[in-house]
């Protein structure tokens, strides 16, 4: 373990402004806080955060990230709070410490593997500061290297999977190889004991057979380019058996059938020699086709940087080749954590925000490909992950509500959805969830999607499926309106229509089933001349002659009134024929006709009320419709359109509320009767561009 004076000597080398009171008091802090706590190994407890702090300093990182990692597990496994941290060492060490800690509660919350990819981007979404990801990638490295000392069979695999899954990924996307390969060899021996056994054996022995071949070959390339004129260090090694293992899983192929088991780094001083080195090596053994690759003006998407090529050592041993300059070196080992480390005379003011130097990193790159590669990480920004109470994961974008959130699980807990729970709490459908909650969807079969959520959920498939939902809806009305007119129709004709005739007038009319015919009635998709004919082709022109079908203009006519008695129709509820209505007489003044269930009729309780009933060819009157219509280029124009193909006249048309996406519009209409204001209600309906059409 290192000692406490170890520690601050190391950070001191690199950074000599480094605070030591600040280092001495978190190092003394998590002693006492940790205080007699035993790891598995038996040692004590404080002895892994220090280890910890120490491969921090590895990666020269600054004296906020050391404290951080001193301090990483007082707040999780202590009596320490987030509070008293902030109390000792300021604000800025209370959030970094806070990360740790709820990085440390994700792991602690699900063991779903498939979730695993979703999991990794949780950690970076949640790393607000690259620094809780470095001192989590450090934690958990410890970890591995002491997890021999744990007992439980059961443990060690979970944490191995984990690692596995998680943890190696997540280091080589932020570009940290050397923990990613240490973390991956270490969860290997873990997972699969007989084949760790069997390829470090395998590669113990072709060492001992071919002793000093990794340093002859090493010396040749050195030689080769020196006689070029390059200046070079080249370093062999075989390959680590975790990838060994891999190739051969992925290729189904045996151990002898890999041949480039040896691998070799040649480091130059600048990229121009790197590729002259390049040059060199290829016209000195020959090459393999198809595995040269240039990540030097390609880089990878975490910003390694290299050429790549493998080659045959005289005319029998492959070997792979990687070629570049020290300082992508460097950064290639340690990624993200490279750029990061302190770096003397360039922070004037002691904060060096991670972002800001993915900026710099992104400035020295002139590609677009890269840029977006490098900010990556700040996109995860945007996201929000939530968690269903069994811990499965869902990624959705900031500002997701529940109802998003149940849609992403499932369209029918979407559909049935009516409350929910957020970390245990009671929360509105419309509330907004955060980073890391738990979300319980409570449903209800007695419910269905309301269209007042299109106005808070964020993401496509909510909005997608409540729409499908309540046109559903619409359309099932529709159809059973439709069903109505259509029986009022089909009585009109000589022949009683059965099963079969309805069969034939929807294939004559190129319907999908009765459903569709009944839905395009009640919408106004057909008149009741196209209607008929279907059924009994040439019934309506028939039925006009007979004069039995209504072809002209015709004017209101109301029974139960004296003749010669003018009548007015109410403006409150817009009676139309068809209608049940009622009369109000009062001395000296004109009839009111209103519909038998408006409210204004309450205050007319003094006047005379009449008994009234429209004439037989009534039509005329003037209909209202309240429309809520989509606030989008082309509504008007759709719903005027509706209006004219349904032959009716507008009156009026005004906009009475605006309620972001939406407007609400108020429309008078001349039509003929009840029936033709209701096939404009459905008609509407079934359009996209209205929300909603009711008669008021
Ligand atoms: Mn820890």
């Amino acid at each position: 373990m290192l000692r406490q004076y170890e520690l601050i000597e190391r950070v001191t080398a690199y950074d000599p402004d480094a605070d030591e009171a600040t280092l001495n008091r978190a190092y003394v802090y998590t002693v006492q806080k940790h205080g007699l706590q035993k790891r598995a190994s038996g040692d004590p407890y404080f002895s892994h955060p220090i280890e910890v702090a120490g491969l921090m300093t590895e990666l020269k990182l600054d004296q906020e990230t050391i404290v951080t990692a001193l301090l990483h597990d007082t707040v999780e496994d202590t009596l320490a709070t987030i509070d008293e941290v902030e109390e000792h060492f300021g604000p800025n060490i209370a959030r970094l410490v806070d990360g740790v800690t709820k990085l440390s509660k994700i792991e602690a919350m699900t063991e779903n593997e498939r979730a695993a990819e979703n999991l990794r981007k949780l950690f970076l979404a949640m790393s607000e500061d690259i620094r809780v990801l470095l001192v989590k990638l450090a934690d958990r490295l410890h970890n591995m290297r002491t997890l021999h000392f744990v007992r439980s069979e059961e443990k060690r695999q979970r944490i191995s999977r984990e690692t596995m899954d998680i943890y190696a990924p997540l280091a080589e996307r932020v570009g940290m190889y050397e923990y990613m390969r240490e973390m991956q060899l270490l969860a290997f021996e873990q997972l699969e004991p007989e084949a760790y056994a069997t390829i470090t054996g395998r590669l113990a022995q072709i060492r001992t057979q071919e002793g000093g071949q990794v340093d002859d070959i090493a010396l040749a390339i050195k030689q080769a380019l020196a006689e070029a004129g390059i200046k070079v260090e080249v370093a062999g090694r075989e390959k680590h058996p975790f990838s060994i293992w891999r190739k051969m899983a992925e290729r189904h192929v045996s151990f002898e059938q890999i041949t480039d088991i040896m691998a070799f780094r040649v480091l130059t001083e600048n990229a121009i020699d790197s590729y002259r080195a390049l040059g060199v090596l290829h016209q000195t053994w020959q090459m393999i086709p198809g595995r040269f690759k240039d990540y030097i003006s390609t880089p990878k998407a975490n910003g390694y940087r290299s050429l790549h090529t493998a080659l045959i050592y005289e005319n029998t041993m492959r070997m792979e080749v990687q070629i570049r300059t020290q300082e992508m070196h460097h950064t290639n080992e340690f990624g993200l954590a490279a750029h990061w480390a302190y770096k003397q005379g360039d922070r004037p003011d002691g904060q060096v925000g991670w972002l800001r130097d993915l900026i710099e990193i992104v400035d020295a790159s002139h590609d677009a490909d890269e840029l977006l590669e490098h900010t990556r990480l700040a996109i995860y920004q945007d996201r929000i992950f939530a968690f269903t109470p069994k811990g499965a994961l869902y990624q959705l974008p900031k500002g997701a509500t529940a109802v998003d959130f149940a849609y992403a699980v499932h369209t029918d807990l979407g559909n049935t959805a009516v409350g929910a729970k957020i970390n245990g709490r009671h929360m509105p459908l419309r509330a907004q969830l955060g980073n890391g909650d738990v979300v319980e969807v409570i449903k209800s079969r007695k419910t269905e999607p309301q269209l007042s959520w299109l106005s808070f959920v964020v993401t496509g498939k909510a909005r997608a499926a409540i729409r499908r939902s309540v046109r559903a809806k619409e359309r099932q009305e529709v159809a059973e309106i439709g069903g109505k007119l259509f029986e009022e129709i089909a009585a009109r004709l000589p022949v009683k229509i059965g099963k079969k005739a309805i069969k034939a007038a929807v294939k004559r009319l190129d319907l999908k089933d009765e459903e569709d015919l009944m839905f395009s009635v009640g919408a106004g998709k057909l008149d009741d001349a196209e209607v008929m004919d279907a059924l009994v082709p040439g019934s309506s022109a028939t039925l006009a002659e007979q004069g039995e079908w209504p072809t002209g203009d015709l004017a209101i006519s109301i029974r139960g009134l004296t003749p010669g008695m003018a009548f007015h129709l109410a403006d409150c509820c817009h009676p139309v024929p068809g209608d049940r209505i009622v009369g109000l007489r009062e001395p000296g003044k004109k009839v009111e006709v209103h519909t038998i269930d408006c409210l204004s009729l309450a205050n007319g309780v003094d006047s005379d009320w009449l008994d009234l009933s429209w004439g037989e060819r009534s039509t005329g009157a003037i209909g209202r419709l309240r429309l809520v219509l989509f606030d989008r280029p082309g509504t008007l124009a759709e719903v005027t359109g509706i209006f004219a193909r349904n032959l009716a006249n507008v009156v009026n048309l005004q906009l009475v509320q605006r309620d972001e996406p939406f407007g609400t519009f108020e429309v008078d209409l001349e039509v003929s009767d009840v029936a033709h204001l209701t096939r404009i209600a459905g008609s509407l309906r079934s359009s996209e561009a209205v929300a909603e059409a009711v008669r008021i």
